[in-house]
């Protein structure tokens, strides 16, 4: 068998707004064509063989620029053997690394590419992808959405999801605190301080430490993801399990923060952290330290989401994934067939290959328009010194009283 073209559909995921972190579209909502900035756009990749098998896959980290990406990889693939999977992401990551360090835009490039590989290989084969993993260590995922209100909490306990997560942007102590006393103690609850430098590791810490007695499954992000010793200090002062990973990528990029026992909790993004490829290497180095994965879905599209599932159904340390319950109403159309959770678990999908196909035409009615954000508001531009308007990313941007509860 033989790739014989790659082909890349790039969408709009919603309409684009003024404001809103491109990982996250429950953020904005006011729709414009004047300074745009924000909101999510997918990228699909379908590897064609000489065989008429088609492979499809998804590529999250930036995927208007990643788009590119895989057409120039595109070139060094063509003729060659797609079941040849190790093989040709060896040649993809020699190709990329004169470019500089992966990250998650190469890694984004090499996931979509992958992702089509293994599905290939499956349909192949007959089989699904988590067979050719090792095979099943359970029947079912575990998802958790998010929650910021105590009634979007409840909402989602009616329906069945046990466990939520709500991002901590200010005083997340107040929030977790207000949040645990309406969900009760038979729901999971976390939180993502999502990463940027705004606390200092020694707030951090004291965040963490407040956070001990409401039981949080994980306190995702404390401080930015370069720190990795603030890490060391919030984890030998508090007693919460650390969770982050998100924005890194490839068993390279992740090494430190499980070889130096950093976290509890692994969160590479299936979309981006170098495909199902890296995604089961990823799950190997962190089992060998009693690490749990928990892979990232803020910017996953459909497609990455079937490839977290079997790369969850086939490793011991799968812990919990993320789904945005809700996030746009065309997510659901995207797809066929398109995941229902039940009981706040999602099955593990059973037809060969990863089991799911883009819907081309509803993809092709939403054109991509725009996919770089900035946090802050419509104000954006008046410097604001201490506040989250004030957009530099090195210094505490909030002030620090509003992290730690008062009275
Ligand atoms: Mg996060």
């Amino acid at each position: 068998m033989r790739i014989v073209d790659i082909e890349t559909f790039l969408m709009q995921v919603d309409a684009p707004n003024l404001r809103g972190w491109a990982s996250d579209g429950s953020f904005g909502t006011t729709a414009t064509r004047q300074g745009l900035v924000g909101t999510r756009n997918w990228l699909f990749v379908k590897v064609h063989t000489d065989e008429g098998i088609v492979g499809i896959g998804e590529c999250s980290g930036w995927p208007r620029v990643i788009q590119t990406a895989v057409q120039d990889l595109k070139s060094i693939l063509l003729g060659e053997d797609p079941t040849h999977i190790e093989r040709l992401w060896q040649k993809m990551m020699c190709a990329i690394m004169g470019h500089g360090m992966v990250g998650t835009v190469g890694g984004g490039a090499m996931t979509g590419i992958d992702m089509a590989l293994w599905d290939i290989k499956g349909k192949a084969l007959n089989t699904p992808v988590w067979n050719l993993l090792g095979g099943k260590v359970r029947d079912r995922i575990r998802i958790y959405a998010h929650a910021n209100t105590a009634e979007v909490a409840l909402s989602l306990k009616k329906r069945g999801i046990t466990a939520i997560k709500c991002g901590g942007v200010s005083d997340p102590v107040r929030k977790v605190a207000m949040l645990r006393d309406a969900i009760g103690d038979e729901m999971d609850l976390m939180i993502d301080l999502h990463g940027p430098p705004w606390l200092t590791p020694a707030d951090a810490a004291q965040v963490a430490r407040a956070l001990e007695p409401y039981r949080l499954m994980f306190v995702e992000d404390p401080i930015a993801p370069e720190n990795l010793d603030g890490f060391r200090r919030i984890r030998d002062s508090a007693n919460v399990t650390l969770a982050a990973g998100e924005r890194m990528a490839t068993v390279y990029g992740l090494r430190e923060l499980i070889e130096k026992n950093l976290v509890d909790i692994v969160q590479p993004d299936t979309g981006r952290a170098g495909g199902i490829t890296q995604m089961k290497k990823i799950a190997a180095q962190a089992e060998a330290h009693h690490i749990m994965m928990a892979p990232h879905s803020g910017s996953l599209g459909p497609v990455a989401e079937y490839a977290a599932l079997h790369v969850l159904a086939a490793i011991p340390n799968g812990l919990i994934l993320e789904r945005i319950e809700d996030d746009w109403a065309g997510r659901a159309q995207t797809v066929v067939p398109h995941p229902l959770q039940e009981n706040g678990f999602l099955k593990v999908p059973d037809a060969p290959g990863l089991g799911v196909d883009i819907d081309e035409a509803f993809v092709k009615k939403h054109p991509s328009e725009c996919n770089v954000s900035i946090p802050g508001t419509a104000k954006s531009g008046a410097y604001a010194e201490g506040t989250y308007d004030e957009q530099v990313y090195v210094q505490t941007r909030l002030k620090r009283g509003v992290y730690f509860p008062r009275g």
